[in-house]
């Protein structure tokens, strides 16, 4: 099926008053408040409770909190964690109990930052902070090691004061 165009008006072929329609608009918003953000040196500011990026933390006594459960590398729906137990060596000055992991690592190409494990961390010691927008020259660079999960997530004070406990007792041992 051949659609008839409408021929155009005489008005129409003057084409000015179409140009003329088209700088108002412009023009229009050129005294308007700007509303575009120049993203990526203006970024947005995150709400309390955003789900980012998840990162390790220590407590405030400097100590990494992880005992490398494996719980959460376990519910990771994209498996996008990988974690390396320590082995049969275990640290001593946490009362011969806890393990600190021998490597961490976090594949952010593949989190979907969904929250489970900091949902099921039985240590407080991972937790999706406010970094929305990561980014890499290669997908190696966006494997994040134990090192830098560390540096990025920072101290964050724990509820769980077992520790402290669990020292002590390594301590009064090691005396008798
Ligand atoms: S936030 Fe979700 S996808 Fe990302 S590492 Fe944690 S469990 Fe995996
Ligand atoms: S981050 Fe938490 S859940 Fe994951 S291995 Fe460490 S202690 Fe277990």
């Amino acid at each position: 099926m051949i659609i008839k165009r409408n021929p155009l008006t005489w008005f129409e072929k003057l084409y000015i008053p179409t140009l003329i329609g088209g700088f108002k608009v412009t023009l229009s918003h050129f005294f308007k408040k700007k509303v575009t953000m120049q993203y990526p040196e203006e970024k947005w500011t995150v709400p309390e409770g955003y789900r980012g990026a998840p990162y390790l933390v220590k407590d405030e006594k400097d100590r990494t909190k992880c005992v490398s459960c494996q719980l959460c590398e376990f519910v990771c729906p994209p498996k996008a964690i990988k974690i390396t137990p320590p082995g049969p060596e275990v640290n001593k000055e946490r009362g011969n109990i806890e393990k600190e992991p021998e490597q961490f690592e976090i594949n952010m190409l593949r989190c979907i930052f969904c929250g489970y494990c900091q949902e099921v961390c039985p240590e407080e010691a991972i937790f999706l902070q406010k970094d929305y927008s990561l980014t890499g020259e290669s997908r190696e660079e966006m494997i994040y090691d134990k090192t830098t999960l560390l540096e990025l997530g920072g101290v964050k004070e724990s509820s769980i004061k077992k520790w402290d406990k669990k020292a002590a007792d390594a301590k009064a041992q090691q005396s008798h």
